[in-house]
């Protein structure tokens, strides 16, 4: 790390064990970058560090640049995400947001409006009614990798433009396309079937604010878009997305597979 000592607001989105008392931190800097500095005796249970840079905690910290890794120092708490930690279901799903935010951003490569949409997540998250919570990892997914230049076609072909024409309750589905794609686009490039609700309400989560999405009545296709959401992170981000999985088994959903 090149740069002077910063002082930063950051959200916390992993944390890594080092050595017996150090923690390597993840952040997401306030401009949509990524941070990654050790925090110093913060495997301590009264070290000021333990209580501040907890998981999905926004704080104001300060990077003293070291040969690879920086120096978290002086963190402030901002805004605690304590309804996270005392629900399981609800922690898993931010989970998964704070895993496809770590595998989205990059050192030193700002990414305008990411910051306050993934707080936004989180915070949304804290107090959403379980039911919501696939649509809410859907529409991060989504929203995210649009923001990032990766906006996903659900009711027009991503190759050509013209209408999607479902068949049984299916469309196809590139994600190397970057969506839906008509019949005769789908000849000639690689697809997989997509249940036909599942991408009009992913259409409607990445139109959506999490504010209006966590208040939308439940969705039998909920599952299914947060399937379709997870295979389209792991193709565009090469994220391992476990804690997808994790999510999955929490929240104890019976969904159906998206075929996908
Ligand atoms: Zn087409």
């Amino acid at each position: 790390m090149a740069s002077p000592e910063a002082r930063m607001g950051a959200l916390v989105l992993k944390k890594t064990k080092l050595g017996e008392a150090d923690v390597i931190v993840h952040l997401m800097a306030e401009d949509g970058s990524a941070v990654r500095a050790v925090a110093k005796g913060a495997r301590k249970p009264k070290n000021a560090n333990s209580a501040t840079l907890e998981l999905f905690n926004q704080v104001q910290v300060t990077i003293i640049p070291g040969r690879s890794l920086g120096i978290a120092k002086d963190a402030r708490l901002m805004e605690r995400a304590d309804g996270l930690r005392a629900d399981p279901a609800r922690f898993a799903a931010a989970s998964v947001v704070a895993e496809a935010a770590d595998a989205a951003i990059q050192p030193d490569l700002p990414a305008d409006r990411l910051f306050a949409m993934t707080c936004a997540a989180i915070s949304c998250a804290s107090d959403a009614p379980e039911d919501a919570l696939p649509l809410l990892v859907a529409a991060y997914a989504f929203k995210q990798t649009a923001l990032l230049g990766m906006r996903p076609s659900f009711s027009s072909c991503a190759i050509c433009g013209e209408r999607v024409e479902e068949r049984g309750g299916q469309v196809r589905f590139s994600f190397a396309d970057g969506g839906a794609v008509c019949r005769a686009c789908a000849v000639a490039t690689e697809t997989a079937s997509a249940d036909t609700r599942a991408v009009s309400l992913s259409d409607a989560l990445v139109r959506s604010t999490f504010a209006d999405i966590v208040r939308i009545q439940p969705q039998s296709a909920a599952w299914d878009a947060a399937e379709l959401a997870h295979s389209w992170l792991r193709h565009h981000l090469g994220a391992r997305m476990r804690s997808f999985a994790s999510f999955k088994a929490i929240c104890g959903c019976s969904h159906v597979q998206a075929g996908v």
